[in-house]
């Protein structure tokens, strides 16, 4: 009796803690992903999605005892519920380009439309899949909502852009690592031995640095050898227009350093050749840039002398929902974070739930918020500026690796670095 106590009592925890345990998966799912494409329409506050397609890909590399994302992350989030017994069987977390571009002036004046791919494991039965948007109060608010059949004939299985994967460290299966895929942009047929040189040598920039370094074996790397027709990428303030895989570009948003693609639905098509958790596109340029965004890709020049610290400053957005604390740089972004709400990223705080922040790791001696001075350097403390913003956002130190390019992670985004790992990794 007693232990039948303390097995329901662990189920319990576990289930709270979004560790469900093996057999839950199998309950639920089979091998492989169901993959939604959407297509987001809308202005700066306006935000719709509407279906494009309904893919099945081969490999789901996600932890298989952790189907219900432990983190309040994101300006996204989609629930997968199984339809006959509304019992909610999977959720992710996540950002997009098309949020961001909400936040610019373009958006005020223009409606636009972004793809989109949402993707969880291969359901046995029916489903529903509820997408929740998180509004300006920092609540998910839900917003659409698809009934979907996975025995319907209209589910594609082929994968549209074939290309060799390369593993350049496998540590074990992909449902017990934190799956890092390298693809190619800007890469003709011809430099794909240089394409691989560098995936190789962006990997090492990451695991050279904490908490990664330590975490090395609970990663495993892959890379795709996704062919461009040209070599580089777009550069519109220069007149440049490349034809590469993904579409890739600088002038984000009329911000020159701001490398990214809008186009989502490249990308997964071409990550579709591999198991991953986190997408890392190479751009074959040496010009400064890149981008990252939570749980959507990371992307950077090759070739920037820069281009180890944007490496892991660009993977702590997109693997660790971490923010940018620098405030000095310009941005094409308008009241990125709301001062009257507590952001979801766990680097910054409004101070308005600074309790669910780091406050246990300040010293008792250090006053919040904490005066960036000599005093204080190398301290855990609520400094102000951060998030783009010099006023009314605090970071947890005075330098760190998302503040600028000289410094390591702080303890603050080291420790939610960690717990992401530790997700991925749990068994
Ligand atoms: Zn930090």
């Amino acid at each position: 009796m007693q232990r039948f106590t303390y097995l329901l009592l662990m189920t319990v925890l576990l289930a709270s803690a979004g560790m469900l345990p093996a057999q839950t998966f199998d309950k639920w799912f089979l091998d492989g992903v169901m993959r939604l494409d959407l297509v987001f329409a809308g202005c700066a506050d306006e935000t719709t999605y509407a279906l494009s397609g309904v893919m099945k890909e081969p490999f789901y590399s996600g932890p298989r005892t952790s189907l219900i994302d432990p983190f309040d992350y994101g300006d996204h989030k989609f629930q997968v519920r199984d339809a006959a017994s509304g019992e909610l069987i999977f959720s992710h977390t996540y950002c997009t380009l098309f949020r961001e571009w909400q936040t610019t002036d373009e958006a005020t004046v223009l409606r636009r439309s972004f793809p989109h791919v949402l993707r969880f494991p291969w359901p046995k039965g029916e489903v529903v899949v509820e997408i929740y948007d998180r509004d300006r109060s920092g609540k998910f608010v839900k917003n659409w909502t698809v009934k979907l059949d996975p025995a319907s004939i209209f589910t594609d299985p082929v994968i549209r852009d074939e290309f060799e994967t390369v593993n350049l460290e496998i540590n074990g299966p992909a449902s017990e690592k934190v799956d890092l895929l390298f693809l190619a942009e800007g890469y003709t047929a011809n430099e794909m031995d240089k394409f691989i040189e560098d995936a190789r040598r962006s990997a090492t920039y990451i695991f050279s640095e904490e908490p990664f370094k330590s975490r090395h074996v609970d990663f495993n790397i892959r890379a795709v050898k996704s062919v461009s027709h040209d070599t580089g990428t777009d550069i519109p303030g220069e007149g440049i227009w490349k034809n590469t895989v993904m579409n890739s570009g600088f002038y984000t948003f009329g911000i020159e350093r701001y490398l990214t693609t809008m186009d989502f639905k490249s990308v997964c098509d071409v990550a579709a050749n591999a198991p991953y958790d986190q997408i890392y596109i190479l751009v074959n340029t040496d010009k400064y840039g890149g981008g990252g965004i939570y749980n959507f890709y990371s992307i950077s020049a090759a070739d920037n002398t820069a281009s180890r610290a944007v490496v892991i400053h660009e993977f702590g957005h997109a693997f660790g929902g971490l923010a940018d604390e620098y405030f000095t740089s310009s941005v094409a972004y308008n009241d990125y974070f709301n001062l009257e709400v507590e952001p979801w990223n766990p680097n910054l705080t409004t101070l308005v739930d600074f309790d669910s922040k780091w406050i246990a790791m300040i010293p008792d001696s250090v006053p919040v918020p904490t005066p960036p001075t000599q005093e204080y350097t190398g301290t855990v403390g609520v400094y102000e500026g951060g998030g783009y913003v010099a006023k009314g956002v605090y970071r947890p130190m005075i330098d760190c690796r998302m503040h600028s390019n000289n410094a390591v992670f702080c303890p603050v985004c080291s420790k939610a670095l960690v717990e992401m790992i530790d997700r991925y990794t749990a068994r």
